[in-house]
């Protein structure tokens, strides 16, 4: 009993409440203004360049590739013009060591090695004619998802302003991603142009537009995942500093007529000075210990990266417990225990290691109704080598998840609750949609569902506004969307726009 109590301790600390939720949107409209004023805010609030979303008849063969957290993905894309597509697709994680290398070089050398994998498994034609006798008509345009900030300077190009979720390349940092990728390409004489760089959660947005058009369009495009971050529809004129930043280009290089900007919001930087994000003693050590201490702050307690290393601190707090009646995985040969051996944790445990959990781990045990927890102590011995935990172990460890990802998802409401109310869609619209990805949004059960309630707690939404807020899942939308994005630059350039 001892074990249960302390581990509710401990989960309350997670706790975020009504009140912190309101207080939450008010700070995230207040960044989200300052960041549409003026370059350098806290929350970037990128200008995309892209200036509407599609309506399902773009037609066209493009192909994307896609730089998350994790893995790499290429695809090619057709779109069939009719809201439908059909996708081909290759994926590879990523090396831990390119995510650290000491030159930029090796990671964009790495990513068009694998489009020109790709490319001989899918479209070796095009490969072997563009061989045989370049031409401008083999040419492929490619939409390039980035995922990390960039400070944006045109539809096909930008500066990496820093890295994220756990990448760190120091050279990288200000140079132009794209043409960092279409240097490798070129070096492998590969028939591809990189035509569009776009955040997956720009992406997002416009696979979902493409997908389920309505009156009145998709308005944000978020990712719960490794990283975390949203991008919606703004107005044009409310982005002040717009003007500045034309100036700074020469010249303005986007189609204005729409009125419209996508921004790219940055939100995993929201509130880094904590002035009201939650945090407990295992997010501070979390943030002290990682590549990029004191940024990302609200990426750190929301997306799946950060998930499983806070609840491994958490674990470990308890597992350390001084009173060996409280600690947990100290069970000797309680009844509860089935096994009657004795509770052991191997040395070379995850546990130990910073990391060590993943976000997989959170989903597994909070989706558990299993019969004493069967699945969880499973889990607890595959995956972090704890052998015959306890029934109590099990609840414990469950408990601490449980509340580490309600707290993200109430987290995550505080982000699009804000982005909704700030563009007044509720009041404009009689429906709201909201277009994710991610493998929080995708597989931790009832994510959605803690959004929604924290979203009736938001008076200003309430619950008849919540119920105006669509949410649907699109799936690797960044691959569609890219490839949209794409045909938008390659259509506008051939009409001698920009
Ligand atoms: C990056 C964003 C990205 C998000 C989701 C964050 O770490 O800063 O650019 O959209 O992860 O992948
Ligand atoms: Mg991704």
């Amino acid at each position: 009993m001892a074990l249960a109590a302390e581990a509710k301790r401990i989960a309350a600390e997670f706790d975020y409440s009504t009140e912190e939720v309101g207080k939450g949107v008010k700070e995230f409209i207040r960044e989200m203004d300052e960041g549409l004023e003026k370059q350098g805010a806290t929350m970037s609030q990128i200008p995309s360049y892209v200036t509407a979303v599609p309506n399902g008849t773009e037609k066209g063969i493009y192909l994307a590739v896609d730089l998350g957290g994790t893995n790499f993905r290429v695809c090619s894309i057709v779109l069939h013009g009719n809201q439908t597509f059909s996708l081909t697709q290759s994926k590879v994680a990523v090396p831990h060591a390119l995510m650290e290398a000491k030159k930029a070089h090796e990671l964009f050398e790495f990513l068009a090695k694998q489009i020109e994998i790709f490319l001989k498994t899918h479209h070796n034609d095009k490969f072997e004619a563009h061989r045989r006798r370049p031409s401008q008509q083999q040419y492929l345009d490619l939409g390039f998802t980035f995922s990390f900030p960039v400070n944006q300077l045109g539809i096909n190009k930008g500066k990496l302003i820093r890295w994220t979720k756990g990448f760190d390349i120091e050279e990288a940092i200000g140079q132009d991603v794209c043409a960092l990728l279409q240097k490798e390409i070129d070096a492998l004489n590969l028939p591809v142009i990189v035509a569009a760089l776009v955040n997956d959660t720009v992406g997002t947005l416009m696979a979902r537009s493409y997908t389920s058009p309505g009156k009145t369009g998709t308005l944000i495009g978020a990712i719960f995942g490794t990283g975390t971050n949203g991008a919606y529809v703004e107005k044009l004129n409310r982005v002040k500093k717009m003007a500045q930043i034309d100036a700074e280009l020469g010249s303005a290089a986007y189609d204005k007529s729409t009125g419209l900007m996508i921004i790219n919001t940055e939100w995993g930087s929201f509130d880094n000075n904590l002035s009201v994000l939650p945090d407990t003693p295992y997010d501070r050590a979390l943030d002290a210990e990682s590549v990029n201490p004191g940024i990302q702050m609200f990426e750190k307690r929301v997306s799946g990266m950060f998930l499983g290393e806070i609840l491994r601190r958490a674990i470990l707090a308890l597992y350390k417990h001084q009173d060996e009646n409280i600690a947990l995985f100290k069970d000797t040969s309680s009844a509860d225990n089935d096994t009657s051996s004795l509770t052991t944790v191997a040395e070379d445990s995850p546990l130990y290691k910073q990391w060590g959990i993943d976000t997989s781990f959170l989903s597994i045990v909070e989706e558990d109704a299993s019969d004493r927890l069967r699945i969880t102590k499973q889990t607890l011995e595959k995956d972090l080598g704890v052998s015959a935990p306890s029934m109590e172990d099990c609840v414990a460890v469950k408990t601490l998840v449980h509340a580490i990802g309600k707290r993200a998802a109430r987290l995550a409401a505080v982000a699009l609750g804000a982005v909704v109310l700030s563009t007044n869609k509720l009041q404009e619209d009689d429906l709201v949609d909201i277009g994710v990805d991610g493998s929080l949004v995708e597989y931790y059960p009832g994510f959605e569902d803690y959004i929604r309630e924290a979203f009736r707690e938001i008076p200003e939404i309430g619950v008849e506004g919540e119920k105006k807020i669509r949410i649907g899942l699109a799936k690797d939308g960044s691959g569609l969307g890219a490839a949209l994005i794409a045909l938008t630059a390659s259509k506008a350039e051939e009409r001698g726009e920009f």
